[in-house]
Formats: structure tokens, C-alpha cells, sequence
């Protein structure tokens, strides 16, 4: 018996109209959801140069018979919706019955599909080319179906020519699969482009999504995300929010959903801010992964082509809702409450860095399993003793808590700015990572661990070993010389006072054009910070003053600066006078810089004395500790 029905005219004319084929990302969207709403639980998706070539999903889902294998080609022919009603409480991914008939119609398609009720073990394969039927024939194969699109836009030549490279159209496809990855962490899902497989995750039986997340963003950014879970009028809202501080610099990293779909959509952007309102300022994007669940009726699907946006019946409550939602995810985490009851149990003085993620940034091949869940664990509300941001920046000498109150925000907000996006340096376990883990060390969150008491020694002329009675601290000391340069010179630039050096011999510099034009075009936040230049005509400038506290060579020096500059503003001129500030203190920083033990005891008072000495401008933690405790239990004493 056929599901499918072709909808009347009157329907489809009040289905939003539009083109669902945009690309090959597109195909590959509306194929998968055709899986997940056909009930699939394994999803694999194979595509050739960029999906131009060739889209494959396959799926196990349940399946079509012969009538409908040919019934889902015909233009609005679906089994999803047949009235009114039923347009008006869509719960599934797919209701206009296009998708099909569409990408048919531009390609050389061929479909494979045998319904679940049939136990015959024979199917049907329909091909058809262009959108004609070429042919219609049993196949041997197990229930679900199975699309092949090859040759997409083969028939419409300006189509062909809209495309991009093949990275850019692998980018977008890498890009629509994650976002539904993200969403139906019980389905398993793999993708595979020409022959190398960008992932194949199983689906977690239970829906759990954080083994996703540490699959596709890396173990770092996951420990920087706080889970969720808030329900207000009839508005359900779980998923991952951003720690305090742990930003990028686009809202890429703001995923939301609703009821299923990624979507993107002012009022739920304008709920995130205002969540994060009390803490942050208005640059920066904390990343989210919130999915919302709604009546069907509460939400109109039906405006977009693709689906992308939507239209709220209320909006204020929907932003009021996620801002709700985000709130509580901070306030649960950083108000402490959670932290008592964790700390015992992993024998860790509440606050400091857990020893896991210590070893994070050391290189260290061991890590027993039970600090590994000490770092990640989702099935408790509060991973434990994950490093607290908000009450922890905060110089020890400082008891008074408004003043720690208004070090959060100075820091919240430094640390905003500085935490980078896809600027910020990958680690050397990010950069094995596969490609879709773009992530980058996060911000470190606050450390109220141990300062050292004692130098011991320098390693490598890289870190600093010290320690006290309570244990051992490794200070890294670039990460330290930068942070500390970064804080000073900033704060100069703002009070105006910067010592600046005037050159004995003015540079001549050959500047590439990108670079040009965003020094000429910030020329005043670059003498704020102490460098003066002057066009040259052409493509040469003159360089005749620099910071004061800066050594090396200034050409260099500035052409470090910028070019760290121009990748990270991503186009965007002007750019931000901390953005400056910190490439400057890159630029100005070598890593293997000779320290006698005194010149590095000095660099740990003056760190000390830093807002927020324990992060490096890029975010990276400046240092670490392993409290004694951890070194008796590491060791099997305890
Ligand atoms: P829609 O999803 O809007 O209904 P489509 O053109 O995407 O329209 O699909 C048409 C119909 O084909 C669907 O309603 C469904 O009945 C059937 N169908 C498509 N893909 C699958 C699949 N993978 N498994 C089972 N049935 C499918
Ligand atoms: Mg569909």
C-alpha cells in the first residue's frame, strides 16, 4: 500500500516556494533528513569532488515499496503532511515533497529502496536521468533506501558555474552534516569525501551528545562547555554553553535548533546576549549548542526554502527563554554550589586545575582513565572541579569581594577578546585532530592552584619548575613573558602613556597590500601602542618608532604583527586595539630566551601580578599544578 500522496494544488501553493538545490550541500541535507524522518539509525554519506561528482546516502530506514519508490519522484508527492492541519503542526524534517522530484530533475539519479514490512529480501531500484524515468527494476537489497545523485546541475549549465571549489562545496556539505550530527546524537553518521572518511561516529544509544562533541570540536573545547537544561512555558532548552571567557570571533560557533533543524534566527542570537549579559561585553561570540523544543504549532517552519529560518508566534518568550536557559547554566556552574560537593571526590583542593587537564597541555602518553573522566563527564551536571572562571581570577591578596566582582568582568571581558576564533594557535593534539575539529585552546578559566613559593629550576629554557609545600608548578615562561607585556602595554595604550623609542635608524619596510592597508587604515591604535609609521608611497613604509619595551628587530617585529594580524582579522578593518596589543607581545616574545633563576623568579612575581596571569593573550594557560595529594595517589601511595 502506497504512503505517498501527491498534495492538491490549493497545498502547495501555500507551501513556500522556492529552490531547495542550491548546491550540493543542499542534496545532501534534504537526503539525510529523508533518513532520520524514514527512522533510520545509521546514515552514510559518501561524496565525490565537492558532491559535484557524486552524492551517496544510505540509509536503514524504513524503506519504500515499489509504488512509492516512484511516487516520491512526482512533484509534491510525500507522506508526510495531506492537510491544512497538518502543515500547521509539522514534525517532521521534510513536508513539501520537492526535495526528490528537485534534485532529480538535475542530475542522473537512481534510488534503491525496499520497505521494512517487506520481509522478500527484493527492492526496487528507479532510475531516472534528468528527471526523466529511465528505468524501473528489482533489486536484492535489505529495508532502507539507498540515493545516488551523480552529475549534479549536468542540465543547467549557470548552476555548474555558481559552484565553488570543490573545498568550499566539501566545507558546506562537512558543515550540513555536523549540524545534524550535533542534533540526533542516537543516529550514527558517516561521511566520506572521494575516499577519505572526515567521520564516522556511532550513535550514542542513550542520546548523550557529549562523546560528539569531544569527536568533532576536541576534549578542550568540550571541558569549556557547560551543559544545559531549562524548560519554561511549554519551551524546552538543553545543549552546551559557553564557559565565561571561551569565545570566538564569529557567531559560527552559536549552533541552535529547533525542534531538529539548525536554524538561524535573531531572536534566539538576542536571547544568547542577553544570557550572557552580566558577564561578558558586546564583542565576541560565546559558541552554544542549544537545542529548543517547541509545540509544532508554536513555530512556523514553513518560510525559508531551505528551512534555515523560522517564524516564532513569540518571540520575546523564546529569547527570554534561552537567556533563562544560559543563566542558569552559568550561575549553576559558577555559583560554587556544585564545586563542594565534587572536589572531595577527586581529591583536588576545589579550584585548582585537575590534573587531567594538566596533562592536556604536557606531553604525557599515560593518562589513566579516571582523570580522563575527571576532565569530561557529562552524566554528572558539573564536570568536577573544572576550573572556575569567575571566582577565581582573582589576586589572593584581594579578600574584598566587589573588587573581585569587578576583576571578573575586567578579566570576562579581556578574556573575551583575546580567546581568539579560528585565530587563536591550534594544539599539537587539535592540529592531528580530523578537519572538522577547527576549535582552538580555549581560555583556561581561572586557576586559584598554586603559585610557587621557590624557583627550582628552568626546563629546556622554556618552563619554569618551581613549587612549595603544597606542590609542583610549571610556569611557561613565553606564555608568561607574553601575558605580562600584553597587560602593560595594553594598559598604557589606554592611559595614553606608552614609552615609545625612537628609532636610530628608521626602517624601510615592503609591506603585501593586505597588510598595508590595515596598518594605513589603524595607523592611530598602532602609535597608541608606540609604533610610528608613515607611508612611502607604493607599497613601502617607514617605521620610526617602536614600543620601548620591546627588543629585537622592529621590521620584524611589525611585519610579524601584521601578518598575525590580517589572518586573524578575517577582512574585518578596523581592527581592535587588543587585537594589536596582542599580536604586538607575540611578535615581541621568543620562546627560548636564556633566564637566570632570579629573572624567572621575577617573571612569577610579575605575573603574579598580572589581571589574569594564568591565561596567555591567545587563551593558552601560562601554568600548572599538581598538588602533592595528586602526586601521592599518581604515584599509588594514596
Ligand atoms: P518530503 O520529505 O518533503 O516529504 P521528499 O521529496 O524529500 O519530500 O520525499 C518524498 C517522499 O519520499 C517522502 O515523503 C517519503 O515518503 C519518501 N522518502 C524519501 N526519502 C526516503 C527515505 N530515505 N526512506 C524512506 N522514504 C523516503
Ligand atoms: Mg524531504
Amino acid at each position: 500500500m502506497s504512503k505517498i500522496k501527491v498534495l492538491d494544488e490549493q497545498l502547495c501553493n501555500r507551501i513556500a516556494a522556492g529552490e531547495v538545490v542550491e548546491r550540493p550541500a543542499s542534496v545532501v541535507k534534504e537526503l539525510v533528513e529523508n533518513s532520520i524522518d524514514a527512522g533510520a539509525t545509521y546514515i552514510r554519506v559518501a561524496v565525490e569532488r565537492g558532491g559535484v561528482r557524486l552524492i551517496r546516502v544510505a540509509d536503514n530506514g524504513c524503506g519504500m515499496d515499489a509504488d512509492d519508490a516512484l511516487l516520491c519522484l512526482e512533484q509534491h508527492g510525500t507522506s508526510k503532511i495531506s492537510t491544512d492541519t497538518d502543515l500547521a503542526n509539522i514534525s517532521t524534517l521534510g513536508f513539501r515533497g520537492e526535495a526528490l522530484p528537485s534534485i532529480a530533475s538535475v542530475s542522473s539519479f537512481t534510488l534503491r529502496s525496499a520497505a521494512a514490512e517487506d520481509a522478500s529480501g527484493e527492492g526496487v531500484e528507479v532510475k531516472s536521468f534528468g528527471g526523466k524515468l529511465s528505468s524501473v527494476t528489482p533489486c536484492g537489497m535489505a529495508h532502507g533506501t539507498e540515493i545516488e545523485v551523480r552529475d549534479l546541475f549536468f542540465n543547467v549549465p549557470a548552476r555548474r558555474k555558481f559552484l565553488r571549489t570543490q573545498a568550499t562545496e566539501e566545507h558546506h556539505i562537512e558543515e550540513v552534516m555536523l549540524n545534524i550530527a550535533l542534533c540526533y546524537p542516537a543516529i550514527g553518521f558517516e561521511l566520506k569525501t572521494d575516499s577519505r572518511t572526515v567521520f564516522a561516529s556511532a550513535g550514542a544509544p542513550d542520546g548523550d551528545l557529549s562523546m560528539r562533541i569531544k569527536e568533532f570540536f576536541g576534549k578542550n573545547y568540550a571541558s569549556f562547555m557547560w551543559k544545559t537544561e531549562h524548560i519554561e512555558n511549554n519551551i524546552r532548552i538543553t545543549g552546551f554553553t559557553a564557559a565565561p571567557g571561551f569565545t570566538r570571533n564569529s557567531r559560527r560557533e552559536q549552533r541552535t535548533f529547533v525542534n531538529g533543524r539548525k536554524v538561524d534566527s535573531p531572536t534566539l542570537y538576542g536571547g544568547i546576549r542577553e544570557g550572557y549579559s552580566t558577564i561578558a561585553e558586546h564583542s565576541g561570540y560565546p559558541p552554544v549548542l542549544l537545542f529548543i523544543e517547541m509545540p509544532p504549532g508554536e513555530v512556523d517552519v514553513n518560510v525559508h526554502p531551505a528551512k534555515r529560518e523560522v517564524r516564532f508566534k513569540n518571540d520575546y518568550a523564546v529569547s527570554r527563554a534561552v537567556a533563562s536557559a544560559i543563566r542558569n547554566a552559568l550561575k549553576q556552574r559558577g555559583g560554587g554550589g556544585n564545586r563542594e560537593e565534587t572536589a572531595p571526590e577527586t581529591g583536588f583542593p576545589t579550584g585548582r586545575i585537575p590534573l587531567a587537564a594538566a596533562f592536556q597541555h604536557a606531553e604525557t602518553k599515560y593518562v589513566p582513565q579516571q582523570s580522563e573522566n575527571l576532565l569530561f563527564d557529562y552524566s554528572q551536571h558539573v564536570p568536577p572541579s573544572h576550573p572556575m572562571p569567575q571566582r577565581e581570577i582573582i589576586d589572593r591578596s584581594d579578600k574584598h569581594c566587589e573588587v573581585q566582582e569587578a576583576l571578573l568582568s575586567a578579566d570576562s571581558a579581556e578574556s573575551r577578546i583575546i580567546s581568539g576564533g579560528e585565530d587563536a594557535v591550534l594544539s599539537a593534539e587539535e592540529s592531528s585532530a580530523p578537519p572538522l575539529r577547527r576549535d582552538v585552546a580555549p581560555t583556561a578559566g581561572g586557576f586559584d592552584g598554586l603559585w610557587p613559593d621557590e624557583i627550582y629550576g628552568i626546563w629546556n629554557d622554556s618552563y619554569i619548575v618551581g613549587g612549595g609545600a603544597n606542590g609542583i608548578v610549571l610556569v611557561d615562561q613565553h606564555a608568561a613573558h607574553e601575558r605580562i607585556m600584553f597587560e602593560k602595554l595594553l594598559d598604557a595604550a589606554q592611559r595614553k602613556s606608552v614609552a615609545s623609542q625612537r628609532l636610530l635608524l628608521p626602517r624601510v619596510a615592503e609591506l603585501p597590500i593586505s597588510q598595508l592597508s590595515l596598518l594605513l587604515k589603524n595607523r592611530e591604535l598602532f602609535a597608541g601602542l608606540g609604533f610610528e609609521v608613515e607611508p612611502m608611497g607604493g607599497s613601502s613604509i617607514m617605521l620610526s618608532a617602536m614600543p620601548s619595551s620591546f627588543t629585537g628587530d622592529p621590521a620584524k617585529i611589525l611585519s610579524d604583527m601584521l601578518s598575525e594580524l590580517v589572518e586573524n582579522a578575517g577582512g574585518k578593518i578596523p581592527v581592535e586595539l587588543h587585537y594589536i596589543a596582542r599580536a604586538a607581545c607575540k611578535a615581541a616574545v621568543k620562546f627560548h630566551d636564556k633566564l637566570t633563576l632570579e629573572m624567572a623568579a621575577n617573571l612569577v612575581s610579575e605575573l603574579k601580578k598580572c589581571r589574569q596571569g594564568t591565561l596567555c593573550p591567545h587563551g593558552r594557560p601560562t601554568l600548572l599544578s599538581i598538588t602533592g595529594g595528586e602526586l601521592m595517589r599518581r604515584f599509588g601511595r594514596k
